[in-house]
């Protein structure tokens, strides 16, 4: 149900995540601004082979959210509809960047919408600086050795470094546009 005058106003922001990004972050601290409190909730996405593990991914959201009081980072396992009714969140926060994301928001807010009429999706416009920035940009990018520390938090750079540096000691690097 929405909240009313005096109830504390709960939005959840669910994503990926794999990795975080300095987008993400933009958006987490500007919503955590409007709403009283935020759930950044961490999908595990069984359709994607993610890069990070779960927990991984979490783990390096409570390290980058840690001076947000008001920010929780939790796994969502299951439908974002029926996660958002079951923590009182009266808000879904998403963001935008280019255009080429509107088809898709548009399809997921109408769906959760259709399963969770009380709850609504808020977007927010993505920072001019992040409007290129992605995960899988992220990803392509630091594989192939570029430098990525300007577009992750530091813990997340220290992550890709290490998680890269891994696999290149162990398999060789797989052809990418870039
Ligand atoms: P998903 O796999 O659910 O799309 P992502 O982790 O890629 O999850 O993104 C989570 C949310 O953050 C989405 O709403 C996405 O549009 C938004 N987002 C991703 N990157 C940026 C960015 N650079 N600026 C603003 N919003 C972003």
């Amino acid at each position: 149900m929405a909240a009313g005058a005096g109830e504390v106003r709960r939005a959840v922001y669910p994503g990926s995540f794999d990795p975080p990004t300095l987008g993400h972050l933009d958006i987490i601290s500007r919503a955590a601004r409007l709403f009283d409190e935020l759930i950044v909730a961490v999908a595990v996405n069984a359709q994607k082979k993610p890069l990070f593990t779960l927990e991984e991914r979490v783990a390096m959201l409570q390290e980058c959210c840690q001076h947000l009081p008001n920010v929780r980072v939790v796994p969502l396992q299951g439908l974002l509809a029926r996660f958002a009714q079951s923590v009182g969140a009266c808000v879904i926060v998403r963001g935008l960047r280019a255009v080429s994301d509107f088809e898709y928001e548009f399809q997921m807010a109408s769906m959760n919408r259709q399963l969770a009429p009380e709850v609504d999706t808020c977007f927010l416009m993505t920072h001019q600086q992040y409007a290129f920035l992605s995960s899988s940009i992220v990803k392509e990018v630091a594989r192939l050795g570029g430098d990525v520390s300007q577009l992750v938090p530091p813990n997340v750079h220290a992550r890709l470094t290490q998680r890269f540096a891994a696999e290149s000691a162990g398999e060789a690097t797989p052809a990418t546009n870039l």
